[in-house]
């Protein structure tokens, strides 16, 4: 049996709608489905103002203009997480300071923030793994208390609640993706989601070249002019067409993950209640979107012989990021204390084959492999 990491699944509807869109005469973005699919977060998920990006990695590079970073800016962001969380700003000539992960999840350790603040610091970036949140309300309060904006790395976080707050609500600014790895796809596709009202206004302008364009188009002003700096951030209508139809499907998409992350769970629960890994952390208020399914093993050579054994056996079981204080682009400038969890994540997790597709026998056939091995 071959069973990939990932296979992106399509609903049958994304060719039907992306005609309609051609039908529609008019392929450039902010069109209909455009809007279709703006309104749908805003009114599920109670979020200010939504706008399509091209990728979360364009969304976050939207965010940094948008709170005008700028060259000695200093901005917190968790070592472990995808390099465009810290590579957005990096682009705005900020410095990077890494923080640590958790001891209990992937995610940036709450507690150790605030040593990290100086007088330059400007943003807190936080990156919220297989959707679960971060300590936000911990999060927030120091932000607060300190003056400084929180943005959101909500790319994998599409439809996860935390004590019944939508994750991506209450940092400054959030940003989303929609590339084909995540829950739900466009290909490649993002959104920036605005909870502050004061940066609306200006985001509508960068995201139009820096241009007023979107209060012509509402009739609010009478032609429209350069106004701001800014680029081009929005998809095409085709692409916005093809979330349409995801979005459609959302709730069976996110059942069929949730049942898939619980079999994983359930299954491998003896095996770490014998010390052979840790299973991540289950809390009923904050349990994440079932976008990746993850283990932690107690070394990085247990990490890569399981993996290499599960390879073996035609199942693509994959390591996720390295952390990016060590990365070769960053190393040499690096000059913090040592980040332990954030490399512990980066040797010892291994995450497991889940998307919409994986049959029974195929999670089974996983399972009883990983059973063997510790056999
Ligand atoms: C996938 C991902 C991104 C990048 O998303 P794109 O839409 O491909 O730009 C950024 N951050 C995290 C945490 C991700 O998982």
């Amino acid at each position: 049996m071959q069973i990939p990491f990932n296979k992106p699944f399509f609903t049958g509807k994304e060719v039907d709608y992306i005609n309609q869109a051609i039908n529609n005469g008019s392929v450039a973005g902010k069109g209909e489905f455009t809007n279709k699919c703006q309104s749908f977060f805003e009114q599920k998920f109670g979020i200010k103002k939504c706008l399509l990006t091209t990728s979360c990695t364009d969304a976050l590079e939207l965010a940094t203009l948008l709170l005008d970073i700028k060259s000695g800016d200093e901005v917190i962001v968790p070592s472990y997480t995808f390099v465009s969380t810290a590579n957005a700003f990096v682009l705005r000539g900020a410095n990077i300071v890494f923080a640590d992960s958790s001891n209990i999840s992937p995610n940036i350790d709450a507690d150790k923030i605030e040593q990290l603040i100086t007088p330059k610091t400007k943003v807190i970036v936080v990156m919220h793994y297989n959707g679960v949140s971060c300590d936000m309300d911990k999060i927030m309060a120091v932000a607060n208390k300190h003056g400084i904006y929180v943005v959101e790395d909500a790319a994998q976080a599409i439809n996860s609640y935390c004590n019944g707050k939508v994750v991506g609500s209450q940092g400054h600014l959030s940003a989303f993706s929609f590339h084909e790895t995540k829950n739900i796809i466009s290909g490649e596709g993002g959104m920036l989601a605005i909870n502050d009202d004061a940066l609306v206004k200006r985001a509508e302008i960068i995201c139009e070249k820096g241009t007023n364009r979107s209060a012509f188009l509402r009739g609010e002003v009478k032609e429209y002019s350069w106004m701001d700096v800014g680029s081009s951030f929005y998809p095409s209508e085709l692409t916005a067409a093809f979330l349409w139809a995801q979005l459609q499907k959302l709730d069976s998409i996110q059942n069929t993950r949730f049942e898939l992350w619980d079999t994983y769970y359930n299954s491998l629960l003896s095996l770490a209640n014998n010390n052979a890994f840790y299973l991540p952390e289950v809390d009923e208020n904050n349990k994440g979107n079932g976008h990746v399914f993850y283990i932690v093993l107690p070394s990085k050579n247990h990490r890569d012989e399981l993996s290499a054994y599960l390879n073996s056996k035609g199942i693509s079981a994959v390591f996720h990021y390295l952390a990016l204080h060590k990365s070769p682009y960053f190393s040499d400038k690096y000059i913090g204390e040592p980040l332990p969890n954030s490399e512990r994540y980066t040797n010892c997790l291994l995450r497991l084959p889940l998307y919409n597709g994986l049959q029974t026998e195929e999670q089974d056939y996983i399972i009883q492999a990983i059973k063997e091995y510790y056999k």
